[in-house]
């Protein structure tokens, strides 16, 4: 279980996150959603551990992971992570992308590697390198390497928005499996309402660096708390 309490991070005086108080349920997926520029990858930055906030606390199940004075590192807060720009390690073979971040013995994380590939349907890949994949299969081999450490909290950043739509459809369906199959709660960054409806059990609206608005999808989409929120949800057919 994540929690964040009043997030705030200012770039220049202003406040880009301006207290973000986020709370995810174990097993569920939030999507954090809102407009370009609105926060959204700062918000998940900090969560990572990758930049640190101007105040405000991070909680991973009740225990204090960062504050402004104490900070545990990124690799050893549970949680995974998986941005728009996956790069793989063009050097390493699918297979040992996939092993990068175990720990143990060298046949215990192959074992994980091709259980992992096999789930996403890439198992006969394992010993290919990146750049003889396409696209789609190189995200499903970021997805499984995501996945390998089996991180209780999962932090997407747009992570389909490379994808053409007819591969993004079966990708986001695989991804949802899986993550549900490993019990990992998810915080999932999108500036597409459709995506957020598709995917998310929960929804947090952002907009200007605060979050306007909370709930399930549908409650949202019924009744959108402003005329921003109206308009921005009137995109989805
Ligand atoms: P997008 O949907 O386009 O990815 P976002 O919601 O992820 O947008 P952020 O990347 O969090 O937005 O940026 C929020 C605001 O903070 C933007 O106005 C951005 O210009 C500003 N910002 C982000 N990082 C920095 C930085 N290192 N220095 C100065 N300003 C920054
Ligand atoms: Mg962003």
């Amino acid at each position: 279980r994540l929690e964040t309490r009043d997030l705030v991070r200012r770039f220049d005086g202003t406040a880009v996150v301006d207290h973000v108080s986020l709370s995810l349920e174990p097993g569920n997926v939030t999507c954090l959603l809102g407009p370009s520029g609105c926060g959204k990858s700062t918000t998940l930055r900090m969560i990572a551990g990758v930049e640190m906030q101007d105040s405000g606390e991070i909680y991973v199940d009740g225990n204090l992971v960062c504050d402004t004075v104490f900070r545990v590192p990124p690799e050893r807060r549970s949680i995974g992570l998986m941005f728009q720009d996956f790069a793989l390690f063009p050097h390493l073979s699918v297979g040992e992308n996939v092993a990068f971040g175990l720990k143990g013995a060298g046949s215990e994380r192959k074992a994980r590697a091709r259980a992992l590939l096999d789930r996403v349907g890439l198992v006969h890949y394992i010993d290919e390198y990146p750049h003889q994949l396409s696209g789609g299969e190189q995200q499903r081999v970021a997805l499984a390497r995501a996945l390998a450490p089996r991180p209780r909290i999962m932090l997407m950043d747009e992570p389909f928005s490379g994808l053409d739509n007819r591969l993004r459809d079966g990708i986001r369906d695989e991804t949802l499996d899986v993550l549900k199959e490993e019990g990992s709660s998810v915080l999932l960054v999108t500036h597409e309402p459709e995506e957020a409806m598709r995917m998310a059990d929960e929804i947090a609206l952002m907009r200007g660096g605060r979050i306007v608005q909370q709930g399930a999808p549908y409650n949202i989409y019924n009744a959108p708390a402003d005329k921003e929120a109206v308009a921005f949800f009137s995109d989805i057919n």
